[in-house]
């Protein structure tokens, strides 16, 4: 049996797929994990990045930043069968329900649990009984499960940073239940919103006969873990002052000047699938076929890099996109006006906020999104003396926090155009009411918040249950 300390004064061992390791000034969840590491001498526990043809899956220790790192490489066929198989083309497509492009093999069940697997060995090699284990994502449903199977005991928590779907759809992974059993193995299980735990919830009782004992806490067998709804944030105060650096004005000035007195509508999104840019795209075509009036006044800037860009699936996005957007510009453009601009790169973080700043309205229109940080960057960077409107997808774990953002279905191409007409008119005092409202709320649930509600579970739930 473990016992209980609060979590401050335990070691914190981090397990994710990619680490900071390398490019220490990498986002939000990197700064907060790598704050507690080294808070706590702590160790985080990834993939090297390093791809081998041959088997070889040696760990290498290592230090950066007062973090320990234990960086574990993939042969090829890992990369393909966990990575790219199971990781991508299992999970990620059924947890966004979007089944039709799920690529079922049982090679890739093979890679993935060998994967865990060796994780898991790799935790039991480098953690003492007292640390807390975190484990970050999909990548990872089955560390707890086979730490236990091993007689390693570790207090386990995990958190799932994309959608629980509905049992309905997650059910139709063949080896749902030994995802579901491995999940339940953990001590914490940490969800973005209402609606995944909603989804969660039903699956576990209906699925793996689970009975809720307390407010957060649910039994199967002999094993009671704690179930805490977790959204993530992004650190907002930091962030709001990027958008006032001196890169961020730099960017925002070159784009201003091509915008000249035109309202700028931004999207910036990885190009994923789950990101409903075509709709976005089509939507953006309908508010111009729809309001003439319009035309020549707005400028609809898509930021989107190419990511995974070695799945089909993206590359015929990335076709789909540039054939929307020139035939957008090429039916509404004219001589002195480009209705919509796509860059498929990347750009810095005080970039970005210079360009969300600029922007009268930020248009996140996931199909299916865990939470959806944009939104949270969006408000972060606004000009409290002139902000602008967030129209929020209503399938964004975001929007069960961000009530005063514009909601809206992304599939309703007339609802994203009515929106963004509505964002566009909308007075400045009711423009200032929303977004203060909706800067309190990610100021108050911020990445620390996350952080901290999250490993507060730890305190609460009894150990080694
Ligand atoms: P996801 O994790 O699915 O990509 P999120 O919206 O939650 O979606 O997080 C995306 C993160 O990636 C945000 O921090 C955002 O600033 C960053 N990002 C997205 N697009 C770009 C881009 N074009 N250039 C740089 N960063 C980007």
């Amino acid at each position: 049996m473990i016992k209980t300390r609060p979590h401050s004064s335990r070691r914190l061992v981090a397990v994710s797929n990619r680490t900071s390791f390398g490019s220490p000034s990498a986002g939000g969840l990197a700064v907060a994990l790598s704050d507690t590491l080294a808070e706590t001498g702590g160790l985080w526990i990834g993939w090297s990045g390093k791809i081998f043809d041959m088997p070889r899956r040696r760990v290498h220790l290592t230090e950066e930043g007062g973090v320990s790192f234990a960086l574990i490489d993939m042969s090829k066929s890992d990369y393909e069968g966990f990575y790219l198989g199971y990781a991508n083309s299992v999970l990620w497509p059924v947890m966004h329900n979007r089944l039709d492009l799920a690529v079922f093999d049982s090679d890739y069940l093979a890679a993935y649990t060998a994967i865990n697997q060796q994780f898991a060995r790799a935790i039991s090699d480098q953690t003492a009984p007292s640390d807390l284990i975190w484990v970050q994502d999909y990548h990872f449903f089955l560390i707890a499960k086979q730490l236990k199977d091993a007689g390693c005991h570790r207090q386990t928590g995990f958190f799932l940073h994309i959608p629980f779907p509905a049992p309905e759809v997650f059910r139709s992974i063949p080896d749902h239940r030994l995802l579901g059993e491995g999940l339940c193995a953990y001590d914490v299980v940490g969800l973005q919103s209402p609606h995944d735990c909603k989804n969660f919830t039903r699956y576990i009782q209906e699925e793996l006969g689970a009975e809720q004992v307390g407010e957060e806490r649910y039994r199967i067998g002999d094993h009671t873990f704690t179930l805490r709804l977790c959204p993530i944030g992004i650190d907002a105060e930091s962030f709001s002052q990027s958008a006032t650096s001196d890169a961020a004005e730099n960017a925002a000035r070159k784009l201003a000047k091509f915008l000249g007195d035109r309202h700028l509508i931004i999207g910036v999104d990885r190009m994923d699938y789950s990101k409903g840019l075509p709709q976005r795209f089509e939507g953006m075509a309908t508010l111009f076929d729809k309001y003439p009036v319009l035309h020549g006044s707005i400028s609809f800037t898509q930021i989107a890099p190419p990511s995974r860009s070695v799945v089909e699936e993206y590359a015929q996005l990335r076709q789909q996109l540039d054939e929307l957007s020139g035939r957008i510009n090429g039916d509404y453009g004219d001589l002195d006006w480009i209705p919509i601009r796509y860059l498929a790169r990347g750009y810095e973080r005080d970039e970005l906020a210079g360009l969300y700043r600029l922007a009268r309205v930020g248009l996140v229109t996931p199909l299916q999104d865990g939470m959806n940080l944009v939104a949270k960057e969006y408000i972060a960077a606004q000009d409290p003396d002139d902000p602008g409107v967030l129209v929020l997808s209503q399938f964004a774990g975001a929007a069960e926090q961000m009530k005063e953002a514009l909601i809206i279905n992304p599939h309703d191409r007339d609802a994203v155009a009515d929106s963004v007409l509505t964002a566009l008119n909308m007075p400045l005092e009711e423009r200032k009411r929303r977004w203060r409202v909706l800067y309190d709320g990610i100021c108050r649930q911020d990445i620390t918040w996350w952080r901290e509600h999250f490993l507060s579970a730890f305190d609460s739930a009894p150990a080694g249950t």
